[in-house]
């Protein structure tokens, strides 16, 4: 996927597009940000602009980018370009040193087809220490018409010595606007993709990942347990409610997937407290959940003042709490007697 089709991140991918075309991209990079905002998408960007046969100039400026459908950029969006590497994770769950010792070899010759050679370290986090070690003397030193583009959600995991031999482009979250536009692009209708986009906190791939049903499923259970702590204050009624929320959909579901479920219950909640705020100050912007409105106005005279806002850092902090495994029921508890 060229530049120009990535979705946000404007002022980086402009940035780099005319880094490539004045040549003073770094040879080694890191790319971070937020998982599934579109980092490998950019990584595999610059390996076609590097290697594309029919390159496309920037009429409004110094700026190049690739065509998206010459030969070069179809097989090095599918994998297939002899001179884009791709180091993942294999079955170890780690990038070995033998894979890492493997690609700085191919790296030593020139390029095969294409102008340079891109080895591209996605889930670079992964990489084992070793491996890392491994690396360090080709990103101080380069080999020429190489490139190097470490793609990671967790850049603190690698070596300090790693880091600093690469500048790092950060990508940020998504807007919601953004979320959407992609969703719809790929055939979802609008009143269930701006919903969707909503709970996907900034990450298009989450987005993808939430099945309609599921996300209904979490947005039902949100609004539940809204009900019952906007409609009886007291601890019992709380926890009552707090037991539907924090219910996993099967009696035999192994704790991630309990995990997983609320914390998509939680963000589902986080949302529908934005638009229940939303709605509570009369503010014109349509809500998220725009087909909900009926039910969120009967909620908003519940959620005036700081109340809204203070349910939503509650939720942030269960969503902490969750990611740092504890559990689920705890969780939910906590959380009901706090909205
Ligand atoms: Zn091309």
């Amino acid at each position: 996927m060229p530049f120009r089709d990535i979705v946000g991140h404007e002022r980086v991918t402009t940035r780099v597009a005319r880094a490539v075309a004045r040549e003073t991209l770094p040879p080694c990079m890191l790319l971070t940000g937020p998982g599934g905002v579109g980092k490998r998408l950019l990584a595999t960007a610059i390996a076609q602009a590097l290697n594309c046969g029919a390159l496309r100039r920037d009429a409004s400026g110094p700026a190049l980018d690739g065509c998206g459908t010459c030969s070069a950029c179809r097989r090095i969006a599918s994998g297939a370009y002899p001179d884009v590497l791709v180091l993942e994770p294999g079955e170890s769950g780690a990038i070995t040193i033998d894979q890492v010792r493997e690609a700085i070899e191919q790296v030593g010759y020139r390029p095969f087809e294409g102008r340079r050679r891109v080895v591209i370290v996605d889930d670079a986090d992964l990489l084992v220490p070793a491996a890392q070690n491994a690396l360090l003397k080709t990103l101080e030193e380069p080999p020429g018409r190489s490139q190097f583009l470490l793609v990671t959600a967790r850049p603190d995991m690698l070596l300090d010595t790693v880091r600093s031999r690469c500048p790092c482009l950060r990508l940020g979250q998504l807007a919601v606007d953004e979320i959407a536009a992609i969703l719809t692009g790929r055939g979802a209708d609008e009143q269930v993709a701006r919903p969707v986009a909503a709970a996907a906190g900034g990450s298009v791939g989450r987005a993808v990942q939430m099945t309609l049903r599921d996300r209904q499923e979490s947005r039902e259970a949100a609004m539940g347990l809204l009900r019952s702590v906007s409609a009886a204050p007291d601890a019992k009624a709380r926890l009552a409610g707090a037991r539907d929320f924090a219910a996993g959909r099967g009696s035999k579901r192994a704790p991630a997937a309990d995990r997983r479920e609320l914390r998509e219950r939680l963000r589902a909640l986080a949302a529908l407290l934005r638009d229940v705020a939303l709605v509570a100050a009369g503010a014109g912007e349509p809500p998220a959940n725009a087909d909900l409105d009926g039910s969120l106005r009967e909620l908003a005279a519940a959620w005036t003042g700081a109340r809204a806002p203070r349910a939503f850092a509650a939720v942030g902090e269960a969503l902490d709490a969750v990611d740092r495994n504890v559990s689920p029921k705890v969780v939910a508890d906590w959380v009901a007697c706090r909205l």
